[in-house]
């Protein structure tokens, strides 16, 4: 059975950035106004010579950075990081996956091209899926360890070609690597060679991890229901095409088609700076709505 979706990712990537311009500029125009006010108290207090102020080195008078980096601490209630997706990406009654135990026996003798978006499952738990590979965080590793976290990683074969050892231990608590192609081409794109980006990734990774992906996450979360696509995605292992439902994104906002978080959610992450605070984050929100993070490779 081929389920058909309309194509939601891409809008979801869309929403992605802005508020961490808007940040960076607040941070930098922060910046110069502590320097500023650095420099002029430095020059008030020790009367440097003209040398000294022609390059204000007062470096210790300058820096005082705590009001200007806060840190964004994971805190669920804040209603300003809890920012809803389009309203026309509101979830419907669409069943597309049902929720089963013992993924490899049922999943890997079947070849049909599942699409979807989210779990169906009355089980309390949400699924974690981190993407692309691009940074390979000691702290990310070690909060997912201590944590014992299940990740299903999406990896983009560019990113983590010498990195084998870090994704596997990323993924070592119930998780997987799967695929989320080469370099990263979108698959509606006509100049990407859909059919390379998929099915050489599959045939790099089972050499890279020892094991051969069965799920597809394509870039920007274009093209997921495209013939072409699926084509290529059956006739090289894979039988699930996995989108998202919930986006945290690389500045730790949580965007929801339906919040609050929900059982059966798929929450899209990246390998980015700061990426632990996003996970302890959505593990408070988890626990807030009574939920824990489940292998994902258990239930599709
Ligand atoms: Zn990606």
């Amino acid at each position: 059975m081929r389920v058909e979706r309309q194509e939601r990712g891409p809008r979801a990537r869309g929403r992605r950035g802005g508020g961490g311009a808007v940040l960076g500029l607040l941070v930098a125009a922060a910046l110069v106004l502590s320097g500023v006010t650095g420099y002029v108290v430095g020059a008030a207090t020790s009367a440097p010579s003209a040398a000294a102020a022609a390059t204000p080195t007062p470096a210790a008078t300058i820096v005082t950075p705590q009001p200007v980096t806060p840190t964004p601490t994971p805190t669920a209630t804040d209603a300003g990081t809890n920012v809803p997706l389009d309203p026309d990406m509101a979830v419907d009654t669409e069943t597309l996956a049902e929720g089963q135990a013992g993924r490899s026996d049922v999943n890997l003798a079947s070849d049909d091209v599942q699409v979807l978006n989210w779990v169906e499952t009355d089980d309390p738990v949400f699924f974690i899926t981190i993407d692309d590979g691009l940074k390979q965080s000691p702290a990310v590793r070690d909060f997912v360890a201590a944590n014992q976290i299940p990740v299903t990683a999406f990896l983009t074969e560019f990113a983590v070609r010498n990195h084998t050892e870090y994704f596997q231990e990323v993924t070592a608590y119930g998780g997987s690597i799967q695929n989320h192609s080469m370099v990263h081409g979108a698959f509606t794109d006509p100049e990407t060679d859909v059919q390379w980006e998929i099915c050489e990734t599959q045939d790099r990774f089972e050499v890279q991890f020892g094991t051969r992906p069965w799920m597809l996450r394509p870039p920007y979360g274009a093209g997921p229901n495209d013939p072409q696509v699926l084509q290529y995605a059956q006739e090289c292992g894979i039988n699930r095409i996995v989108l998202w439902n919930v986006l945290v994104t690389d500045q730790n906002q949580v965007e929801y088609w339906d919040p609050p978080l929900r059982a059966g959610d798929i929450v899209l992450f990246h390998f980015g700076d700061g990426l632990e605070v996003g996970l302890e984050k959505i593990l408070e929100l988890g626990r807030q709505q009574g939920l824990t993070p489940a292998s994902l490779e258990d239930y599709i």
